[in-house]
């Protein structure tokens, strides 16, 4: 049986103004919307109606910890006085943040040994992950790389050069992944002679992209950006992120489009979260909106034991469970894998579903 869209998300995406369109020639600035993100406790508490003696301190007190930062078209699909919203759950900072916990670490993937000073990551065989930038649009309240210190990876020319090199001399690397922080918070004159040179190493297929920006501003998704990549002879691949189907509206379905339309393959992580989406009705939602929206579900990742967001585990037992429930109500293409990535290991490790 097909699991229907929670009757709550299908009302609120009738009940919201009308989208800012994505349309060439009429672009609204990206980079101005993300400059006019909401970045204090105060700004957000008001800004969603809720009472700041109830979670003022609270706020206040992860901020602190990992600041808050929130652009306007995220906070526009965020329900009104809903303190328990799926997506207001992802970005509110909450006093448990806190919270030490001998099992929750700040670095659980042992990430910050394998970063070379260029910002490039070789830990798999035959792809490359290339750290762009530390900054993000959004501050996700759950991510393990809240305590990374990313902000002191720039890329140089020299950095560049190094990178170019060390990738021409690499022929079993086939794939490059731009990586951050969100790589699509740098500008696309960057980004675009990234991609021509990595164009001209003959052995590279695939350009592939992680980010969350064209679901946190779909006006990301500007003529600029659509330009260098239809013009990059690579595979293009853009994985995105989304955690719930409330994530996607009609403005998100429209950059997803454009970008189906200049040859890109999407695809969609998830993080299991507690109060987010840890139901099989909620996550086969997500994957039926997804689809509609043309992109394919890939990873649903197991909770990553990072300090501070204990609030939002989910143990792998429930998320199994979850997972199962979701092959009897899906296709099996509209399953994303349940994976974990662990330490030292060359590629994600899939969960054992069981029998
Ligand atoms: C797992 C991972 C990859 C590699 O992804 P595959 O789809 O397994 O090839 C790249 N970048 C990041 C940040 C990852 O976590
Ligand atoms: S966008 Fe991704 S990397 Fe950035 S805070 Fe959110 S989960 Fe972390």
């Amino acid at each position: 049986m097909i699991q229907r869209t929670p009757a709550r998300i299908e009302a609120r995406d009738a009940s919201h103004p009308p989208d800012v369109r994505v349309e060439p020639g009429n672009t609204p600035d990206w980079q101005q919307i993300l400059s006019q993100s909401v970045t204090t406790p105060e700004q957000l508490l008001e800004r969603l109606g809720l009472a700041p003696e109830d979670w003022f301190r609270g706020a206040a007190c992860g901020h602190r910890l990992f600041p808050i930062r929130v652009p306007e078209p995220y906070l526009a699909r965020i329900e009104q006085g809903n303190p328990d919203d799926p997506l207001l759950r992802q970005v509110l900072p909450v006093a448990q943040e806190a919270e030490i916990h001998p099992d929750f670490v700040s670095d659980p993937l042992e990430e910050a040994s394998a970063i070379q000073t260029t910002g490039l990551i070789r830990k798999y065989t035959s792809r490359a992950l290339l750290m762009i930038t530390g900054q993000c649009a959004i501050n996700c309240r759950y991510c393990f790389r809240r305590h990374f210190p990313y902000g002191d990876h720039r890329l140089g020319p020299e950095d560049r050069r190094q990178v170019i090199d060390s990738l021409s001399a690499s022929p079993e690397i086939n794939e490059v992944i731009f990586s951050g922080g969100d790589p699509l918070a740098v500008n696309d004159r960057l980004l675009s002679q990234w991609a021509e040179l990595l164009g001209d190493i003959p052995h590279l297929r695939r350009l592939r992209i992680h980010s969350r920006l064209p679901v946190v501003i779909p006006q990301r998704v500007c003529d600029s950006l659509i330009d260098w990549l239809s013009r990059t002879r690579l595979q293009k691949v853009l994985v995105v992120h989304v955690n719930h189907p409330a994530e996607i509206d009609q403005a998100t379905r429209q950059a997803f489009r454009r970008l189906s339309e200049a040859g890109v393959t999407l695809l969609n992580q998830s993080v299991i979260l507690k109060g987010v989406n840890d139901s099989s009705a909620t996550l086969s939602a997500l994957s039926e909106t997804l689809f509609e929206a043309g992109v394919m579900p890939y990873y649903l990742h197991a909770f990553d034991p990072v300090s501070g967001a204990r609030h939002f585990s989910v143990s792998d037992t429930d998320a199994i469970r979850i997972v199962n429930e979701m092959l009897e109500n899906l296709p099996g293409f509209l399953v994303p894998k349940l994976v974990r990535e662990l330490p030292g290991r060359a590629s994600k490790t899939p969960l054992d579903l069981g029998s």
